[in-house]
């Protein structure tokens, strides 16, 4: 698992990247918590002096963003950057990384009602220290969450499954991530950003810590069931053509519908036991919404595939190699 060539040579300047949207009630003690907690790992000689945890203020309608202006002045390890609008969970948490990425080596992604459990931090730096450039939290249950939310969102795992996205079970966005995977993730440059479905594309070493997942302790979930679902339909169109796949073979199926209405549509007809045009009706109608539904689809196909030109993931990225044999200058 541990990548030899760069162990030693990594560095240990760490940030936690925290998106908070109307958090007034939760960032006193975030603040506290997760300050101490970069405190005690400087001085377990863990991490660097320089690290710091990042608010990203996602354009918060109450109280948060002068809060945060107190805490950058008055709080060592303390950063915050706001955005000018409200852009939604995702688009906060790959603001802070991509500002987080140009002064820390390592970046640890975690919500601000702290229901991720901050001990498994320190676990997740070692197993960064050791070699792994991603380092997921995974929950080892969902005992805290509501039914409802339990079962919706092992629902949305399943389908995402079930449509060919590749995810890390139970896994949010509490993760590690070293300062290269965070450059490779921002060459995906697509819009639509369902953050946990990119980073398994990455590669890597990875690794994981598991957890249990809290409650939330004051202040109430910024995610209502309308932004859940956005998110999830996010997570299936940004990954998955398979739902236009499926006009294809709905169509197919139609087709052969078709065949077999035709069958019963001509013994009926020689049955003499129909309406006249009732056969040629019948028939038109299956055939054509057959031919429709089919020619859908493969206009589908090819819109799927532009669907892939347009979003221009990046195609690879080289982990590691030696070049020194390659001269500088080979055209003599
Ligand atoms: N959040 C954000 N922008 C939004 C909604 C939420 O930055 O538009 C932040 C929020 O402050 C929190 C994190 O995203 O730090 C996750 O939100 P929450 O804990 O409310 O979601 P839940 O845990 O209920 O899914
Ligand atoms: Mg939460």
């Amino acid at each position: 698992m541990s990548n030899n060539k760069t162990e030693g040579k990594k560095g240990n300047c760490l940030s936690i990247v925290v998106p908070c949207y109307n958090e007034e009630e939760m960032l006193p003690t975030t603040v506290d918590v997760l300050t101490e907690l970069i405190e005690s790992m400087i001085t377990a000689g863990k991490i660097s002096e320089r690290s710091f945890v990042l608010f990203v203020n996602d354009g918060s309608k109450d109280r948060t963003l002068p809060m945060l202006r107190d805490y950058a002045e008055k709080r060592r390890h303390v950063c915050f950057v706001t955005l000018s609008a409200n852009r939604g969970h995702q688009s906060a948490l790959i603001a802070g990384l991509m500002e987080a990425k140009k002064y820390a080596d390592m970046m640890i992604s975690i919500d601000a009602d702290l229901q991720d459990d901050i001990n498994v931090i320190p676990d997740m730096v070692d197993k960064y220290l050791a070699g792994a450039d991603i380092v997921y939290g995974v929950r080892s249950g969902r005992k805290t969450d509501s039914f409802f939310k339990r079962t919706t969102a092992q629902l949305f795992y399943k389908l995402l499954a079930a449509m060919g996205v590749k995810t890390v079970y139970n896994h949010a966005d509490f993760r590690l991530m070293s300062k290269r995977s965070v450059e490779a993730l921002s060459e995906y440059r697509e819009k639509n950003l369902y953050i946990r479905g990119l980073i398994p594309q990455l590669g890597f070493n990875t690794d994981e810590v598991s957890y249990e997942r809290k409650a939330r302790t004051a202040g109430e979930s910024k995610y209502p069931f309308r932004k859940m679902l956005a998110l999830a339909l996010n997570g299936i169109t940004s990954f998955s053509t398979k739902p236009l796949q499926m006009i294809t073979s709905i169509g197919i199926v139609v087709l052969i519908t078709c065949f077999a209405a035709a069958v019963y549509a001509f013994i009926s007809y020689f049955m003499n036991d129909v309406e006249k045009g009732w056969t040629s009706l019948i028939l038109s109608v299956w055939f054509l919404g057959g031919v429709q539904l089919l020619s859908l689809g493969v206009i589908g196909e090819y819109i799927g595939k532009i669907y892939a030109e347009v979003k221009n993931r990046p195609l690879y990225f080289i982990e590691d190699g030696n070049m020194s044999s390659a001269s500088d200058d080979c055209s003599d």
